[in-house]
């Protein structure tokens, strides 16, 4: 059988480069990094470089701002607990938005039980956040600003500038969830005016468990985790050295490609887009029409449960996902969709597709008509669809 793996959003192969530079380091470079011998000295310097292609690759304004954790997951929490914490005495308001992942969401409802209020911003029908609503929702005890550079959901790409610049201009911190951006957009942490941005490795064909936080220089944070005083003391435990090295060849060439990777990307997508609407009906292409990633398109299937889609086309070998991997083993409506206020037969009808860089316009010629047979066989079967008809 086929196998087509759409679902890049949720995690993505190691690249051969990447899983070279990485192979000496598990069994010749293996030393400890803050080992005061020769080889922990190789190892650090290794880690070093890694550094220096991450600060490179998010244009930061130097390798020292760069803070390496366990994931995406952990960066967000460090970020936004971190900050939160460390900066209580100015106030106790935060800002959010409603489409943040679950890594950012959960720590806010801890926060929220240590005393602070958090502002939750609703995105527009097209996934994007609202700047009138963001500055109505600015007090005089706002310390943080946490909104997603692009959702990892429905692609819609957000406009931190216009965000980060009002923030910055109020001394309020910035902090912006960019995984699901990297290697997708062009970022520039020192022009953007961020404060604190999240990475993850495994969305960029790197390993899984190594992400990094952009801390930017004088940027007061809390450390969640203590130990040994790893990472200038903001993230203790022994430094995981090979998924570093593989992070740092991976935001390297993530960062070094993004033209040609996008703009291949974007035709397979609007290939995909085109025959998608051209050959079945009673769908939505939901996010942004233009402001958007060149690897996600979710689409909602109208009368019918995305579910059993994803599961039929499981059948025919293909890879895709309703919701974010995390939720969705939950039935529970996407709380992205949910808060673009979609009707909720289009919120439990929907789908997403992301696409690995390397996806061929052969391939989704296949997707589409094994989507095509799904959605058909599955509106026969649909009762709403027979009422709807019958009107
Ligand atoms: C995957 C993802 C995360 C979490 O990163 P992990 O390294 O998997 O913990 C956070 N935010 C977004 C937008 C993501 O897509």
């Amino acid at each position: 059988m086929r196998k087509i793996y759409l679902d890049s959003a949720a995690s993505t192969y190691v690249s051969n480069d990447v899983l070279q530079e990485m192979l000496p380091v598990f069994t010749t470079d293996f030393a400890n990094s803050a080992s005061v011998h020769n080889m922990g000295t190789e190892a650090s310097n290794l880690v070093e470089i890694a550094r220096e292609r991450i600060a490179k690759g998010i244009k930061a304004r130097s390798a020292s701002e760069i803070y390496f954790t366990g994931s995406g997951t952990e960066a967000n929490n460090l970020a936004i607990l971190g900050a939160a914490r460390a900066n209580k005495q100015k106030g106790k308001h935060i800002i959010a938005t409603k489409i943040e992942h679950p890594s950012v969401l959960e720590c806010l409802k801890v926060l929220e039980t240590e005393g602070f209020k958090i502002t939750y911003l609703t995105a527009d029908e097209n996934g994007m956040v609202s700047m009138i609503a963001f500055l109505h929702a600015l007090r005089p005890d706002t310390i943080l600003v946490t909104c997603m550079m692009a959702s990892s959901e429905v692609g819609t790409i957000q406009n931190i500038r216009a965000m980060s610049k009002v923030a910055n201009d109020k001394g309020i911190l910035f902090h912006t969830d960019a995984v699901a951006a990297l290697g997708n957009v062009p970022i520039n942490a020192e022009e953007m005016g961020i404060d604190l941005l999240s990475i993850s490795a495994h969305k960029v064909y790197g390993p899984k468990g190594v992400g990094a936080l952009y801390v930017r220089e004088g940027t007061k944070l809390q450390p969640i985790i203590y130990g040994g005083g790893q990472e200038k003391g903001l993230r203790s435990g022994s430094t995981n050295v090979p998924a570093i090295v593989g992070f740092g060849k991976a935001v390297e060439l993530a960062t070094r490609d993004i033209a040609i990777n996008n703009q291949k990307c974007k035709q397979v997508r609007d290939y995909f887009i085109k025959k998608v609407t051209e050959t079945i009906p009673f769908i939505q292409v939901n996010g942004h029409p233009m402001q958007r990633l060149p690897n996600i398109v979710s689409i909602s299937f109208d009368m019918i449960e995305g579910e059993s889609i994803v599961m039929l086309l499981a059948d025919a070998g293909i890879a895709a996902s309703t919701g974010s991997a995390c939720n969705s083993n939950k039935l529970q409506a996407n709380h992205v969709l949910t808060a673009m206020r979609l009707p909720m037969n289009l919120i439990h009808g929907s789908v997403r597709f992301s696409f690995l860089k390397n996806i061929q316009i052969e391939e989704v010629d296949y997707v589409v008509k094994e989507l095509d047979k799904a959605v058909k066989r599955l509106r026969e079967m649909s009762p709403i669809k027979r009422s709807k008809l019958a009107k």
